[in-house]
């Protein structure tokens, strides 16, 4: 009862790269590089496994951005000459690569690090991939003219590198589409449209995480204007549970989402953020389970995984560290008081 796990990233080593950063520059290069990812993947794998965590990740420690870390397999997109964009609905600026050819992979995407890390651990493995609505949101079109075919394209991508994922012993696959919750009517339609195509043939657990973003000045700023209570869930949580798609990881703790937004999951198994990514502030295990018994209002127990309400990439590592603790406590407190 109550698997933990992770939304995904974890915090970079200051000896891997720049730290607390969501665009970090790599320390080393070449072989040096390689070996350096590989150790960094192999210690949080390590630091998830001591802490309790049921279904670890190899905490995106191989790739610089959780997005661009995929396109830069891809074929067809210019980095070179990157352009400025408002991203997530214009929340705000970021510099981004541009389509200007049809889409192909150059190859496997993340088989290094995801073999690495079905190498040394026996747990449960997930590994996250961009969503396609968050793809296109972060880079710019000059080939396709319309917006939901470029996203198909990424999805077909996104389905052939998950495919081989799984064939690399993965259990499970999540997509992080942060901006569902910026648009939330396409989210409803061609977003879990696009998610089916990505997930077309596994036989591997599936799941989407959608969250309010990391804990970065930007989003706090955006959350400030949503008034009381966030229900951009609500449109298309409904939809969400008619679809394939099997676990659905949002965020709960010290959010403004209302925890009625979760019974709109019916049949799906729900990871349930009990850990704040926009604080440094270590919660107790007593905190985690008082938000898992909040939870079971709306979750059967047998659907609810604690998890992060988002990833911890930019955050301190001993923060950090901590937070993975306090998962691991929270959720046995949790066993024991609900079992
Ligand atoms: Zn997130």
């Amino acid at each position: 009862m109550f698997e933990c796990t992770i939304a995904g990233s974890l915090p970079k080593p200051f000896w891997l790269s720049e730290t607390n950063k969501l665009w970090p520059q790599w320390k080393a290069q070449g072989k040096e590089l390689d070996i350096a990812k590989r150790d960094a993947t192999v210690f949080w794998l390590k630091a998830q496994e001591d802490a309790g965590i049921d279904i670890v990740s190899d905490g995106e420690q191989s790739r610089q951005h959780f997005v661009h870390g995929f396109l830069e397999f891809v074929d067809g997109i210019d980095f070179e000459h990157k352009v400025k964009m408002g991203i997530r609905n214009n929340r705000y600026d970021a510099m981004v690569p541009k389509v200007v050819a049809k889409l192909r992979m150059k190859g496997r995407a993340h088989q290094t690090e995801a073999r690495i890390a079905r190498a040394h651990t026996r747990r449960k493995l997930k590994f996250t991939m961009p969503g396609p609505m968050t793809i296109i949101d972060t880079i710019a079109d000059e080939f396709y003219g319309d917006r939901v075919k470029m996203a198909m394209a990424f999805a077909d991508l996104l389905n052939q590198e998950a495919r081989a994922l799984e064939a690399d012993g993965v259990d499970v696959i999540q997509f992080d589409e942060p901006t569902f919750n910026a648009f939330t009517k396409e989210a409803a339609t061609w977003g879990i449209d696009a998610l089916h195509r990505a997930i077309d043939g596994l036989k591997c657990t599936t799941a989407v995480h959608i969250c309010y973003g990391y804990g970065i000045k930007q989003n706090i700023d955006w959350k400030r204007t949503l008034g009381n209570e966030w229900r951009q869930y609500e449109e298309f949580f409904p939809a969400l549970a008619k679809s394939r798609i099997q676990q659905v990881s949002l965020e709960c703790t010290h959010s403004r989402v209302p925890a009625q937004m979760m019974g709109l999951l019916k049949g799906k198994d729900v990871l349930v953020g009990v850990i704040d990514v926009a604080s440094d502030e270590v919660e107790t295990p007593e905190e985690v389970a008082a938000t898992i018994g909040r939870a079971l209002e709306f979750v059967p127990k047998e659907r609810l995984y604690p998890c992060t309400n988002c990833g911890l990439a930019p955050m301190d590592r001993e923060i950090a560290l901590g937070k993975l603790e306090a998962l691991g406590a929270g959720t046995r407190l949790a066993r024991q008081r609900y079992a």
